[in-house]
């Protein structure tokens, strides 16, 4: 399928009233990076390090985990790589962990809370992506802040972890970006000081749409309930990228919905400029915003807000098939 899009794979998604969207791929696992090339991802805007957790049967060494790290860099030729930390707990758990018994684990003692909870793991694991950038950029990310001190106190994990390769007379990264996951509406809403100090911020619309809509996205029976292109959570998402914009902050989506032609060209019209998706969706991404005027979307979801519709999709789906 890849191939029906290899002639635009060096081409930039470029919309046709000249806006450049930036797409890179979603990864966790090794035999993910051959698509890097494949797929014309720019880099890959969310590597998931839980997965390497998840395929053993007990908690990774160090050192494995930094020469599984360089090798991810190493594949990765120079496009930037976002690692994110350990997102354990909710729907991931851990077979050698002693499993929490909660009675809302969506809502419960996961990612960043565990991290900074029971920071052992978690400076492990930085301190692996630490040695194994070895002198070349690194890019890391928080997932599932909910408030700006925690995004803080993780920073401050990371700052021992550089003094504690400072000190051992390892080389440090050649430059370092320091993000969080928007994956709680808690966030958007974040002092502006928050958006200041974070290095760039991705959105996790998987995590941010369920509770956004308090509606679990494991279960059938609710998780298409609640379209992605209802007008009110794309007015809860322009918020996001409106703050963002004003305090100069980079700002990527990388929720599955990026990953959807139609949901992708909303996201674009409301600002949006990096999307990171499975890398087979790249191509259909593309070729559709490639023919798209953002401008004219835009509008669209305007009047669907003014006029009450309760999503923007029928409006959209139809402006797309006028297309030539
Ligand atoms: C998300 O929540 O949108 C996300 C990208 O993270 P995950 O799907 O791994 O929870
Ligand atoms: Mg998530």
């Amino acid at each position: 399928a890849q191939e029906r899009y290899t002639s635009i794979r060096e081409k930039p998604a470029t919309s046709l009233d000249g806006q450049t969207i930036a797409l890179t791929m979603n990864a966790g696992l090794m035999a993910d990076l051959p698509s890097l090339d494949s797929s014309g991802a720019e880099g890959v805007g969310l590597f998931r390090t839980e997965l390497q957790f998840l395929v053993r049967n007990q908690m990774p060494r160090r050192s494995e985990l930094s020469a599984l790290y360089a090798r991810v860099l190493d594949a990765a030729q120079g496009k930037r790589v976002v690692f994110r930390t350990l997102d354990i707990g909710s729907d991931k758990v851990l077979p050698y962990m002693k499993p929490n018994d909660e009675p809302n684990p969506a809502l419960g003692w996961r990612a960043i809370r565990v991290g900074l909870d029971k920071p052992g793991i978690m400076r492990m694991q930085l301190q692996a992506l630490l040695r194994a950038a070895n002198g070349r950029p690194l890019t890391v990310m928080f997932p599932f802040v909910a408030q700006f001190e925690e995004y803080r106190a993780a920073r401050v994990e990371m700052d021992k972890a550089l003094a504690r390769e400072r000190a051992l007379g390892h080389a440090l990264p050649s430059s370092l970006e320091i993000g969080a996951m928007l994956e709680t509406p808690s966030l958007a809403f974040a002092p502006d000081k928050f958006f200041d100090e974070v290095d760039f911020l991705s959105i996790g619309g998987n995590d941010l749409k369920q509770f956004f809509f308090a509606a679990d996205r494991e279960n059938e029976r609710v998780r298409r309930r609640y379209d992605t292109l209802n007008v009110s959570f794309l007015t809860f998402l322009e918020g996001i990228v409106k703050r963002c914009d004003a305090s100069g902050t980079a700002l990527s989506f990388c929720g599955e919905d990026a990953g959807r032609p139609v949901e992708a060209v909303c996201l674009a019209a409301i600002g949006l400029r990096s999307l990171s998706m499975r890398p087979a969706s790249i191509g259909p991404v593309k070729s559709l915003l490639r023919r798209v005027d953002l401008e004219a979307v835009k509008a669209l979801i305007e009047a669907a807000a003014q006029e009450g519709q309760q999503s923007v999709r029928p409006a959209v789906v139809e402006y797309l098939r006028n297309l030539n």
